[in-house]
């Protein structure tokens, strides 16, 4: 739809135009939707405790997971993660060409590494040509702190058109070998730097991007970050999956990631809780109960939206937009709107347990829906 013909064209967002490629079941760039993955911080070897990880990143809503395979050991344990998991698994090679062929081998759906890294021509075209061989693709990632000496010299310092050289010297390797499902991260802890060196990239080449802010930090200043830069990237229509790095565990990566598409609309997962900041006009303690909703409904992945607001000063205008809602009253009580409208009183001591129903249920109205109307489709 062009920006003349949508209803509201001040949220429209344009996406850039990337080949499309397959990370294993899961297709990266195009016209499909920007997929969300995070990485394991188990050790690779363990295959259970990775197993265990990967679950809970299924879980939260990860489309791909990343491994790292830094020994022999991590190479074989991928084959029984690969077997115990529907998600596709990248294998995380940064320089060894043998594990690269091993992590192939044993089902990896994608290989990170850096073609140029890999050593002589021989071993380049060996690992080019497993991943031919077992349908791999790859992703090359660029890192600022881990440029070319030769470009650092050349450029002073890590800036993006050095980013963007490294990317397309990496590139240009694979293409030379025929070889085109690749995409592309040129990631950086700044988020000037980050936000430039993909902008410039996304000029320079038409292959998916991989976008992320590397090393974001801890949990709240991490999480600002990646907003922040990946926000920018996504609202120019760049970047076709995402990756947010925070010093966390990892299913947190993923929630963030959804909500940093959620909030640009530009994918929709589990419950959207609009609610207000409080204030002494609250009817009953709208922070708490918003805590204890997020936790309580953190299992729906079915995309809706509830309002939980404090009083009537905005409860029934946000209401009007929500699935569900609940707008506090006097004397312990409040109202329940449902798809906009008044439906009916409930007293605040119920009130958790009642929405909780009400979502759930409305949950299951919705998805039936979905599923009506494309019955082979996944339900997100
Ligand atoms: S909606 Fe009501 S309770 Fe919530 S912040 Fe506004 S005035 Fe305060």
């Amino acid at each position: 739809m062009s920006s003349h013909q949508h209803v509201r064209p001040w949220r429209m967002i344009e996406r850039r135009k990337s080949r499309k490629i397959r990370v294993g079941s899961v297709e990266v760039g195009g016209d499909a939707p920007i997929t969300v993955q995070s990485m394991t911080n188990t050790l690779t070897s363990d295959a259970q405790a990775t197993l265990r990880q990967i679950a809970a990143l299924e879980e939260a809503g990860a489309d791909i997971v990343r491994v790292s395979c830094p020994d022999v050991e991590s190479t074989q344990a991928l084959r029984t993660i690969v077997d115990n998991t529907a998600i596709p698994i990248v294998a995380d090679i940064h320089f060894h060409y043998k594990r690269a062929i091993e992590a192939a081998k044993a089902g990896a759906a994608c290989l990170r590494i850096n073609p140029g890294n890999i050593g002589s021509a021989d071993r380049v075209r060996e690992v080019v040509q497993a991943a031919k061989d077992y349908g791999c693709s790859m992703r090359i990632g660029v890192n600022a702190g881990s440029l070319e000496k030769e470009l650092l010299e050349r450029y002073g310092e890590p800036c993006p058109e050095a980013m963007v050289e490294s990317a397309l010297f990496h590139a240009n390797i694979l293409r030379d070998h025929d070889f085109h499902e690749f995409k592309i991260s040129v990631k950086a802890s700044d988020v000037f730097l980050t936000v430039a060196a993909y902008q410039a990239l996304a000029d320079a080449i038409d292959c998916p991007l991989h976008i992320g802010v590397t090393e974001a930090g801890p949990l709240r200043t991490g999480t600002i970050k990646s907003a922040i830069g990946l926000g920018n990237l996504l609202w120019a229509g760049i970047g076709d999956t995402i990756r947010v790095s925070l010093a966390a565990d990892p299913v947190e990566e993923i929630k963030v990631g959804f909500d940093i598409l959620k909030s640009l609309g530009l994918r929709h997962r589990g419950v959207n809780i609009i609610a207000c900041p409080s204030c002494a006009r609250q009817g009953f303690n709208v922070i708490d109960t918003v805590a204890k909703l997020e936790e309580r409904l953190a299992h729906i992945s079915t995309p809706m939206s509830l309002s939980i607001i404090g009083c009537v000063v905005n409860g029934p205008g946000e209401a009007l937009f929500t699935d569900v809602g609940f707008t506090g009253g006097g004397a312990g009580a409040g109202m329940v709107y449902m798809a906009g409208k008044p439906d009916h009183k409930l007293a605040n001591a119920d009130m958790i347990e009642h929405i909780v129903e009400l979502v759930e249920r409305k949950a299951e109205e919705l998805k039936a829906q979905q599923d009506a109307l494309m019955p082979v489709a996944a339900a997100e």
